[in-house]
């Protein structure tokens, strides 16, 4: 399934509202990895909402609020990424006793536990590997072994391209790096350890 299609599905079962929040800015489809095949193991989600599920912001609790609903959608990835942030949350008093509440079923349990929260340290996390399988570690060079196509702008990173400093993601098969002064994510399988 392309890009453009996974989105359109997306946009289409949520009504073009961020699927956690209700937001309508800047909607983009997050994975919730480990999976992250068609629709239904991604979630919609606004520009402010997706920045904190990815680590690059800080939980901001008062946003998550919006969980108090989100929590009942019937979409299983919605579940599973609710269930995770009030596990982050848990904390606080309210996302503790909505925790308790919230039903999983047995499916969308295990999917919830099968990622550690970010910033969590996770022993059995999967490394990222590039193409031939070598270790990926934040701060390597690679480069790019396919032209990619940049999701949301009218570039490609051409084949070639050298991208130093990468950053490793919550998902082992994503990186990002910057290629024209823009912080892009990248597929692990499209890159090579310079
Ligand atoms: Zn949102």
């Amino acid at each position: 399934m392309s890009d453009s299609a996974l989105e359109t599905a997306l946009l289409s079962r949520a009504d073009h509202k961020c699927e956690l929040c209700g937001g309508q800015d800047d909607l983009a489809a997050f994975a919730v990895v480990p999976r992250d095949e068609g629709p239904n193991d991604h979630v919609l989600t606004c520009g402010v909402c997706r920045p904190q599920l990815q680590g690059d912001t800080d939980l901001d609790q008062n946003h998550w609020f919006c969980l108090q609903e989100a929590v009942w959608s019937e979409v299983a990835a919605v579940q599973v990424v609710g269930w995770r942030l009030l596990n982050r949350l848990s904390g606080e008093s309210w996302a503790q006793g909505l925790l308790e509440q919230v039903y999983l079923d047995e499916d969308a349990m295990v999917w919830a536990e099968a990622e550690a929260a970010p910033g969590d340290d996770n022993p059995t996390a999967v490394p990222s590997v590039d193409c031939n399988g070598a270790l990926l570690v934040g701060g390597d060079s690679i480069t790019v072994i396919k032209d990619l196509p940049v999701k949301g702008t009218s570039f490609v990173a051409k084949r070639g391209t050298l991208v130093k400093g990468i950053r490793l993601t919550d998902n082992p098969e994503h990186i990002e790096g910057r290629v024209n002064k823009v912080t892009i994510v990248i597929k692990t399988c499209f890159v090579k350890k310079a």
